[in-house]
């Protein structure tokens, strides 16, 4: 593998300008001491550790910016060390760099899965995705990626092993234990922290059995997205038995189609039937036509426009609470904001109902909107990240989450905050260009 297969790897968000003489050194361990090892390397030298995944991430977390740092990948990593399967709580330990289709490739022939599945699952890393907290159009029933972790084990950078749970933290080191346990670590602080305060080296996760029942599907349009968003509230207040929700709230002429937005495809029990008729009308689908909607979901993003080139600026804010029910108003003061940057949004489209967590560990539920916009020829990077910076401030008076958090680091400032005050205890040196007041010009200088 070469150095720029690592610095970007399958890098997909819009950093992609890195300077690669700032690497001071790549890793590819196979096992905990091989991690120890290289962070040891990178104490050394005096410099900062990117741990990276996949490279799926779309904030730029994991290009490590563009300060003197060791890259450790975890690729090399994708172990599956036991499965525990007759226990109340069935779990499977993994290596951090294994795929969730690379797991559930071993676990569905025995009946079970890990019901966590982002989009890029087959390219995402299960450590990355809890770095993250990713999940997919499931999280609604199935959580994120930290509601699927007993827990996690990581090495920091002077070497020491923790393992971290929903209740605390254990380690060898007594007193290091102890502080962590006082100011009430557990996984909710390692969800979602951008890789900035270990190494994660293990995985212990949820699995569970298919469930026994029978789904049925289609597709309800709306005439706007407010409709959609009040629909969503209904089925989040009845807690809905949905399995499966994606939106597509807009499409832009070139990719359109056939299709009329707003839309939502669901899937659910066929005895919800009467139940989400009281909420919705549906166009029932059979198996074929669904998963055709799926499919159409999915390639949204990866479509083309006929001119101009689509850029993933802004990848996701989470409608919920009253601003679901205004929805169409959010979505219009974005356009029109991002109108006003030069930039033509092309494609929003998003997991709903959906669950994400807040900065503070809240847990959200709405819909996770991701949207595509189409580059003008002559945007530096500099108008670019000015435009993000802008929905960032209008998502945040809307009251709407601006990108939740697991996509753009730290736009929460209470998650900011504590990631601060741990790694002060941890004396952590991990990603550590996400903390610099100079971070907004270090990425708009790699977009
Ligand atoms: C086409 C596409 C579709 C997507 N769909 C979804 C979706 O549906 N839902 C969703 O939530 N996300 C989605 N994403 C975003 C992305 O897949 C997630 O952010 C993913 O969780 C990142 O995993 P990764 O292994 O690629 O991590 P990377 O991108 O390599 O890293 C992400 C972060 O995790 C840290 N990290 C990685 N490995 C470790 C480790 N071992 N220890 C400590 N820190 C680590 C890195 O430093 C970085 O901060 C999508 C991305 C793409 C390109």
């Amino acid at each position: 593998m070469k150095l720029r297969d690592i610095a970007i790897g399958a890098n997909a968000s819009m950093y992609f300008r890195l300077n690669f003489k700032k690497i001071k050194g790549v890793f590819y361990p196979t096992n905990e001491d091989e991690v120890v090892q290289a962070i040891a390397a990178a104490q050394k030298m005096g410099v900062s550790v990117t741990p990276k995944g996949g490279g799926s991430g779309l904030s730029g977390a994991c290009t490590g910016g563009n300060t003197e740092r060791v890259m450790i990948s975890s690729l090399r990593m994708t172990d599956l060390l036991k499965i525990s399967k007759d226990t109340d709580q069935p779990y499977i330990d993994v290596q951090p760099g294994a795929s969730p289709d690379e797991i559930n490739a071993i676990l569905e022939p025995i009946g079970f899965k890990l019901w966590v599945a982002p989009s890029s699952r087959d390219i995402a890393t299960v450590g990355g995705i809890l770095s993250t907290d990713g999940g997919g159009n499931d999280t609604w029933v199935n959580g994120t990626m930290r509601d699927n972790t007993i827990h996690a084990k990581m090495i920091l950078y002077d070497g020491t092993k923790i393992i971290v749970d929903q209740d605390g933290v254990q380690s060898d080191n007594d007193e290091l234990a102890a502080k962590l346990n006082s100011v009430e670590m557990t996984l909710h602080d390692v969800a979602a922290s951008h890789g900035t305060l270990g190494f994660i080296t293990e995985l212990r996760l949820v699995i569970k059995p298919f469930p026994d029942e029978k789904l049925i599907g289609g597709i309800v349009k709306f005439d706007n997205a407010s409709e959609l968003g009040i629909a969503l509230d209904k089925m989040i207040e009845r807690r809905s038995k949905i399995r499966y929700g994606e939106s597509i709230v807009a499409a832009h002429d070139d990719i359109r189609g056939g299709l009329s937005t707003p839309l939502l495809i669901l899937e659910f029990p066929d005895s919800e039937m009467d139940e989400v008729l009281d909420i919705v009308d549906l166009d029932e689908l059979n198996p074929s036509e669904l998963e055709k909607m799926k499919d159409i979901r999915i390639k949204l993003p990866k479509r083309n426009p006929a001119k101009g080139k689509q850029i993933a600026l802004f990848e996701g804010y989470g409608f919920h609470g009253d601003n679901l029910m205004t929805m169409q108003r959010g979505i219009d003061s974005i356009d029109s904001l991002l109108r006003d940057h030069g930039l033509e949004p092309f494609a929003k489209y998003g997991h709903a109902p959906s669950k994400w967590y807040l900065g503070d560990n809240t847990p959200a539920f709405g819909l996770i909107m991701h949207s595509r916009e189409i580059r003008p020829d002559d945007a530096s990077g500099r108008d670019l990240f000015d435009a993000v910076l802008d929905i960032v401030e209008l998502t945040e008076k809307l009251g709407i989450t601006p990108k939740p958090e697991h996509k753009w680091p730290f736009s929460d400032k209470e998650k900011l905050t504590r990631m601060n005050q741990l790694r002060e205890i941890l004396n952590s040196h991990f990603n550590e260009f996400l903390f610099d007041s100079n971070c907004d010009d270090v990425l708009s200088s790699m977009v």
